[in-house]
């Protein structure tokens, strides 16, 4: 497989970043004349993104994310619709389910990245090696399992069924955005992705008009039962669109390993999330007021 070749080199020769061009120089490798061509191509990117970055110097130095997580926010307040008596914490929890296992296995060793300016317009990560949380097949596993304990619990079939999907709906919008770096099963060298993250105008486009769309979903589905159920829905609301335009426009992190730490980070949204849901009811016709957690 060819993620543990590059696992080896990867613990004997670390990453080296540039501050001055830019551009990381990962090390040489079999694969040095593909990836030449490829580097050139990034590089090039790179400059574009440096320059964009520019005038972004005021921005800190804020860890970027692993994904569109505005995208997969997105997702969770309208999945609300179809399961009102689940708790929209669950609901963030099962959307974000497999970006909050992988800061677990970057941090087991199980998994990689290394940065990478100009991976994508959007990402300075290259995500080479994350079969466990990110291959279709896996997420399909955690889909059902995230499903089938909820199941178990709760037995709400119509959460289940939602959180299920949420997991996977996590693998189909990374698939619109990343670049082919999205394995189809763990040991498969087949990649895919389709780069949405290579136009930042597309990228915001896309995904501030999902956001827009699902929060208006969720508007729609509940209502606050108290004045902390609308401050604390439009503080997450404004929370992601800040910290999504500190990701697009900030400098790339120091080193992968804090990006496995600030990866946790996500909780915080699992959590911010639950605190909205304890102060906000559906509205009539979906269902009288009593949330499962
Ligand atoms: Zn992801």
């Amino acid at each position: 497989m060819c993620s543990e070749g590059r696992k080896s080199w990867d613990e004997t020769q670390p990453v080296e970043w540039d501050s001055a061009s830019e551009t990381s120089r990962g090390p040489r490798s079999e694969e040095t004349t593909r990836e030449a061509g490829a580097q050139r191509t990034r590089q090039g990117r790179a400059q574009h993104i440096a320059s964009q970055r520019a005038s972004a110097d005021i921005m800190p130095n804020l860890p970027q994310g692993p994904t569109m997580f505005i995208g997969h926010a997105a997702v969770a307040f309208a999945a609300k619709k179809a399961a009102p008596k689940t708790s929209l914490g669950t609901l963030m929890m099962a959307a974000q389910f497999i970006d909050l296992l992988w800061p677990v296995f970057l941090l087991l060793g199980l998994e990689h990245v290394r940065i990478d300016p100009g991976n994508t317009a959007v990402t300075p990560l290259d995500f080479y090696d994350y079969p466990f949380s990110h291959s279709l097949l896996m997420v399909v596993v955690w889909g059902l399992v995230f499903g089938g304990v909820y199941s178990a619990v709760r037995r709400y079939r119509a959460g289940a069924i939602a959180l299920g999907l949420l997991v996977i709906s996590h693998w189909v919008l990374d698939f619109l955005t990343h670049r082919p770096d999205l394995p189809l099963a763990p040991g498969s060298d087949i990649r895919v992705g389709l780069g949405l993250w290579d136009s930042v105008a597309a990228t915001m486009i896309v995904e501030g008009l999902l956001f827009a769309v699902c929060v208006a979903l969720y508007v729609q589905a509940t209502k606050a039962i108290d004045r902390i159920g609308t401050f604390a829905l439009w503080g997450l609301v404004t929370f992601l669109v800040v910290i999504y335009f500190m990701n697009i426009l900030g400098p790339p992190p120091p080193d992968s390993d804090l990006i496995a730490y600030a990866g946790n980070a996500s909780w915080l949204l699992v959590i911010w999330a639950y605190w909205i849901d304890k102060h906000r009811t559906v509205r009539e016709p979906l269902l009288p007021h009593s949330t499962l957690p």
